[in-house]
């Protein structure tokens, strides 16, 4: 564990993680309470940074103090004037040095109280992303829990930085201000009172005026950079069919309504920022008059026309920030709850609690399952009943959409059956702790999915203890060893991005080894359906056989070698096994296996 890490503690020594998602559970509904829990355990962080914020800060407060005291002692002709001017200055260079230090220890503080709830909220999502339900997967876009776990986060965190920076800004200037007016002029003390308002609600409401074209601006750049992402994407499609000029005509059109609507921005905001800017200048110029008059009446000392003008400054900026403050906090609200969405996700796999699995033979039945996808809608499989013993293959075929690949789901437990079973050695799926069972299972998807890292890595994943000899065996097994050793990196070769610098054919049979390294008891294979060549398939096949050999098997198949050389064969129809034996029973009963064999070739 790093020294950062150790420095992150939530209270009661949880991980961060489960204690953020007993926080949201705990303050459902309320985003801002959430948002505080989220610090629990690190609230003396912050009071140390507001201790430090405010030390960093005094120089700020005290110039102009300063300023006014000299120019009151040289307007009144204190003799002491020149022993005050070095003590002023001494004391400013001083307090200004301070600055530095102090700032450093503020943030220090500050950031470690808001890492450690970014990073435990980017891990309380992570681990939760690894408990939801396939099914959730299927259902929500990558992209969109993308942007939760770093977009929304972020948001969160800038938004527990803002306010609390504001706060402390707003509340200590105004209250320093406002302190030191009292004790000097009630007059003025009124004066800013009643003017402060109006200036900062003057400058806002011309801010805000640009807000609706900065949001347009916005969402054109957005919808750009999407159009230009879409256009990268297309451009092998786009080349081939030799449509470059359309495209870029397209583009170019895009780029220019996105020009004008920033161009109208621009013009806004020379108009309405410099509007504001001035009413802003205008209040304190009343501000100076209003307190040049004072001097003059002689109510207050010539010296204290700067600190005023100065405190005016400072107040009317800081209730400004105050209302600028809120979409800052919408926003950030409106990440809090997105987080909440996930965190607070019922659709998880329910493991715990479940019985857990020793050992595996293999042996699965399917007892009059029914099963749909969502509740209301038409059953997948109506009553659909299929033993396969210990060790055998049986190769499921039917039309597309027949329901195939939803039985290899619920083989693998992604989904369980509405009513009926699905037992495996006897035990229903929907009592044991699928992940003990799964650790028995290996699954060869129809697109090979592989990570970048080396073709080891993509072997070996999550299996330790490999040995050398291990990895040799399951490379010949794959068929792939030849290919691997006309690599000159051999298997520390990088596949690249999804695998990318392979052919289909070879990223398939390192799926397969990766299978076949885990030596599990049962095996789920997807076909693929791309064609191949010959050779590419003999090797597929040859791995394939070698990978099934003693294993329980369920394949989908689509070709010819694996469907002969599968023990059963069962033809899945209507939700249901139509029809039910091997190859050559099938072929000579002339049924729907027969109708369906001849429609291929
Ligand atoms: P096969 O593998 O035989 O082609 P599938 O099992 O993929 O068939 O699909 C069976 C039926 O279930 C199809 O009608 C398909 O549209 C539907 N289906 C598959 N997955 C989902 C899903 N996630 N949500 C809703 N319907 C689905």
């Amino acid at each position: 564990m790093s020294d950062f890490e150790a420095k992150m503690k939530s209270p009661k020594g949880i991980e961060p993680e489960r204690w953020f998602t007993e926080m949201y559970r705990k303050h459902q509904g309320h985003p801002l309470r959430t948002l505080i829990a989220l610090y629990k355990g690190n609230y003396h962080k912050f009071l140390l940074a507001v201790v430090f914020f405010t030390l960093k800060h005094c120089c700020v407060w005290v110039l102009p103090i300063v300023t006014a005291n000299i120019i009151n002692d040289i307007s009144v002709k204190n003799p002491n004037t020149v022993r005050n001017i070095v003590f002023y200055t001494l004391l400013m260079i001083f307090l200004i040095g301070l600055n530095i230090p102090m700032n450093y220890r503020y943030v220090d503080y500050k950031s470690q109280a808001t890492r450690y709830a970014e990073t435990g909220l980017r891990k309380a999502l992570i681990r939760k992303l690894q408990q939801l339900s396939i099914r959730f997967h299927v259902e929500t876009q990558s992209g969109r829990l993308q942007s939760k776990i770093m977009r929304d986060v972020e948001a969160v965190e800038g938004l527990s930085t803002q306010l609390f920076l504001s706060t402390l800004n707003i509340v200590l200037n105004i209250s320093i201000a406002l302190a030191v007016t009292i004790t000097k002029s009630w007059v003025v003390f009124l004066f800013f009172l009643v003017t402060t308002p109006i200036a900062a609600i003057t400058m806002v409401s011309f801010r805000t005026k640009m807000k609706r074209r900065n949001y347009e601006f916005r969402k054109e750049m957005e919808e750009t950079s999407a159009r230009v992402m879409e256009m990268v994407e297309l451009i092998p499609v786009t080349r081939a069919h030799a449509l470059e000029e359309e495209e870029v005509e397209k583009m170019s059109r895009q780029l220019f309504t996105a020009a004008e609507k920033g161009y109208r921005l621009d013009l806004i905001q020379a108009l309405f920022g410099s509007v504001g800017w001035a009413a802003f200048q205008v209040f304190q110029i009343i501000c100076l008059a209003f307190t040049g008059y004072l001097a003059f009446k002689g109510d207050i000392l010539a010296g204290d026309i700067t600190l005023y003008q100065s405190y005016f400054a400072s107040i009317v900026n800081q209730v400004s920030a105050i209302i600028t403050l809120v979409p800052t906090i919408t926003k950030g609200i409106e990440s809090v709850n997105s987080i909440g969405e996930v965190l607070l996700s019922e659709d998880v796999e329910e493991n715990e609690g479940k019985r857990p699995i020793e050992t595996v033979e293999g042996h699965f039945e399917f007892k009059d399952v029914y099963f749909s996808y969502h509740d209301g809608e038409k059953d997948i499989l109506q009553g659909l009943n299929l033993e396969v013993k210990q060790g055998e293959t049986i190769a499921l075929v039917g039309e597309s959409g027949a329901g195939k690949s939803t039985i290899l789901n619920m083989i693998i437990g992604f989904y369980l059956a509405d009513r009926g079973k699905v037992l495996l050695d006897g035990q229903d799926l929907r009592e044991i702790d699928l992940r003990t069972y799964r650790k028995y299972l290996a699954v060869v998807p129809q697109t090979s999915i592989l990570f970048s890292g080396t073709i080891r890595d993509n072997i070996i994943y999550g299996c330790e203890n490999v040995t050398e000899e291990q990895l040799q065996e399951v490379l010949r097994a794959a068929n792939l060893k030849e290919f691997v050793d006309s690599l000159p990196k051999g298997l520390d070769t990088l596949v690249g991005e999804h695998g990318g610098r392979l052919s289909g054919g070879q990223r398939q049979r390192i799926s397969i080894a990766r299978a076949l390294i885990r030596d599990p008891r049962i095996i789920v294979l997807d076909e693929a359906t791309s064609a191949l060549d010959s050779i590419s398939e003999k090797l597929i096949q040859s791995a394939v056989n070698n990978l099934t050999a003693g294993r329980t098997t369920f394949i989908v198949a689509h070709r010819l070698s694996t469907i002969r050389d599968a023990d059963k064969i069962a033809v899945i129809g209507d939700g249901r096994c139509v029809e039910y034996g091997t190859y050559e029973e099938l072929m000579e009963r002339k049924g729907a296996f027969y109708k369906l064999k001849k429609m291929q070739t």
